[in-house]
């Protein structure tokens, strides 16, 4: 099982770590890797194929790379006004 996932949730494809925090389900909020918490909704599942509608959360992207260990020329500055 991966350690992180995405999961769409308020208008943004956020990132959460998937061994601290449960399962997203429609309503139930979660602890995004960002810090925010977000409450998905029935629409934000709708989508199985990896491919999400929402524009991704890079203070998430970041988080996940950085703990996931990547190189830091693989950890990109976040876009202004992200
Ligand atoms: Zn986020």
């Amino acid at each position: 099982m991966e350690r992180f996932r995405w999961q769409q949730a308020e208008g943004r494809r956020h990132a959460y770590n998937a061994w601290k925090t449960a399962t997203p389900h429609p309503g139930i909020a979660f602890e995004a890797l960002c810090g925010a918490e977000v409450i998905p909704r029935e629409h934000d599942f709708v989508e199985l194929s990896g491919w999400w509608h929402d524009p991704t959360c890079w203070a998430c992207d970041r988080e996940w790379r950085v703990r996931a260990g990547f190189p830091a020329h693989d950890i990109p500055p976040l876009p202004e006004n992200a």
